[in-house]
């Protein structure tokens, strides 16, 4: 029997209840209590916390933990200044690798709307004159647009008889060329020139990424690791890493199947869970994303008449896949961010589960643009939503022009979907953010831009216990954990963060500059903020 007593905190046990003391054993909390359960727990190994607070761990419902622990060995675009600056970057970082001429190179993070000057989107003139020799395959910060040099387009083969692929895009020059921009769809057409990923390269990719995830008081991720190319390499490199004690973390996989036959492929192989990672919902892409103007809108964008945006799966398909996975017992998440697309997941939650009970607990993520009545849906349904509060940072500066002023003032409707008491949770979609939840229980307590600035739309703030319930709670909920996650309560799995202040009543100003002290899960310290681990 292994336990341990942690005292003299200040402890939020879930539910509104608080206590001082936590009595953890073999893994789980065996009692809360106040100082009288030191005395009980005599001989038991201690840590005083010197009242620090304790909160349930962090649990993000939707992110990519493969796609962080890749990124931090691509080319890092993310604050690029302008076009030419990307290329810097890229040409800065060949010449400090020394990496030869004809090896693809991956960068990703750049967003036009944060250049200096005009919000161009780049193209391959701007990449061509410093990297004319190495492929470049540059994603925008949201994925759903990539911008390549010559060297990559020639690799890949596109030219202007290239067929564009159903929910794409392959822009053209001036010159009617392909101009290096590809949308959606388009872009596995010169992903395939990236050397093949090894079993090693995955595992090392999980391990920094856990590594960072823990930093930041994450004990669970929901993942969305499992894609129809490479998915037995990634439960291969998980089961190697579950096996050696390597994965500090807990993690749920969002499995990013493409097709029908990719989906009952992967049902039929009757994959087992781990002891520390377990097959989670199916994810299906409906849309792309509001910045690049890929997000599906049931009107024209306001600032692109003509243009509503990519419908990148249809109703049917989507129906289809949703009732095969609902059929197996598995859940169903949609990426949906213009209201056309959230309305189509709608439309298959329905279909799922008229009578509204949705015992499957689907819901749909990233719920930006949206009417009032969708949330009205949202509840009728019991719809999750999975949302990221900390998108407001960057969307809150396009919403309007992207939309118009009725639609926005109801979108990021956050507030509003959890006071209709609909299943919400907390997600960062890192990396596309940071994986920081301070970040995004600021967004989403605030409504104001991380570098300060008055609050957009500030009716739909929620709580402070409201924000940390949906980032414990809500995140629990969503994977069906709610039994033994979210919480600190006996028989519940001991997994918490340690932090220098107390969310719920720190003034606003400091709310971001917390601290992580330390990561307890399943009751051992897989972080301490001195570098100490237990
Ligand atoms: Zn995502």
């Amino acid at each position: 029997m292994k336990e341990h007593l942690y005292h003299n905190g200040h402890i939020h046990c879930g539910g509104g209840q608080d206590c001082s003391a936590l009595w953890v054993r073999d893994g789980r909390v065996f009692r809360t209590g106040n100082e009288e359960l030191c005395a009980e727990a005599a001989g038991v190994p201690a840590t005083d916390l010197h009242g620090a607070c304790v909160v349930p761990g962090f649990n993000d419902s939707h992110l990519h933990l493969l796609d962080v622990g890749r990124g931090l060995g691509a080319i890092d675009l993310f604050g690029a200044a302008s076009p030419a600056d990307m290329a810097a970057r890229c040409a800065d970082f060949i010449r400090r690798r020394n990496i030869p001429a004809g090896r693809p190179l991956y960068g990703n993070g750049w967003n036009q709307d944060k250049f200096a000057g005009d919000p161009v989107l780049p193209t391959r003139a701007d990449l061509d004159a410093l990297v004319p020799d190495h492929p470049l395959l540059l994603d925008r910060v949201c994925g759903h647009i990539m911008v390549c040099n010559t060297a990559a387009l020639k690799a890949a083969g596109i030219t202007a008889e290239t067929p564009v692929p159903e929910g794409g895009g392959i822009d053209l020059g001036p010159d009617g060329q392909p101009n290096g921009l590809l949308r959606d769809n388009a872009i596995p057409l010169v992903r395939a020139i990236l050397p093949e990923e090894s079993l090693e390269d995955i595992k090392a990719a999980f391990v920094a990424a856990c590594a960072r995830a823990v930093s930041r008081g994450l004990t669970t991720v929901q993942t969305c690791d499992i894609r129809s190319r490479d998915w037995p390499l990634v439960i291969q490199a998980l089961r190697e890493l579950d096996d050696a004690g390597l994965l500090p973390l807990r993690l749920v996989l969002q499995c990013a199947l493409d097709t029908p036959e990719d989906l009952r492929a992967f049902l039929d192989a009757g994959i087992q869970n781990g002891r520390m990672w377990k097959v989670g919902p199916l994810k299906l892409f409906l849309d792309g994303s509001l910045g690049a103007r890929t997000a599906w809108l049931r009107r024209d964008y306001a600032d692109e008449p003509g243009q509503r945006g990519l419908c990148c799966l249809s109703y049917d398909k989507a129906l289809t896949m949703a009732r095969m996975a609902d059929a197996a017992g598995m859940q169903v998440v949609a990426h949906a961010i213009g209201d056309a697309a959230v309305e189509e997941m709608l439309d298959v939650i329905q279909a799922l589960s008229p009578d509204g009970s949705n015992p499957h607990r689907h819901g749909v993520v990233h719920c930006q643009i949206t009417t009032r009545d969708q949330w009205d849906r949202f509840a009728a349904l019991h719809a999750g939503a999975l949302v990221q509060p900390v998108f407001l940072d960057y969307d809150h500066t396009i919403v309007t022009a992207r939309c118009g002023a009725d639609l926005a003032a109801t979108s990021y409707a956050f507030g509003t979907a959890v006071r209709l008491g609909i299943p919400v949770s907390y997600g960062t979609d890192a990396p596309v953010e940071d994986l920081d939840p301070v970040r995004n229980f600021y967004c989403a307590v605030t409504r104001r831009p991380l570098a300060g600035g008055d609050p957009w739309q500030p009716e739909e703030c929620v709580t402070r216990a409201q924000a940390l319930a949906c980032y414990t709670e809500g995140g629990a909920c969503n994977e069906f954990a709610e039994a033994e996650k979210g919480k600190l309560l006996p028989g519940y799995l001991a997994d918490f963060a340690v932090l220098d202040g107390d969310p719920l009543t720190l003034p606003e100003e400091r709310l971001l500059k917390m601290q992580v002290l330390a990561t307890v899960v399943g009751g051992q310290e897989v972080y301490t903020a001195s570098g100490t681990q237990a």
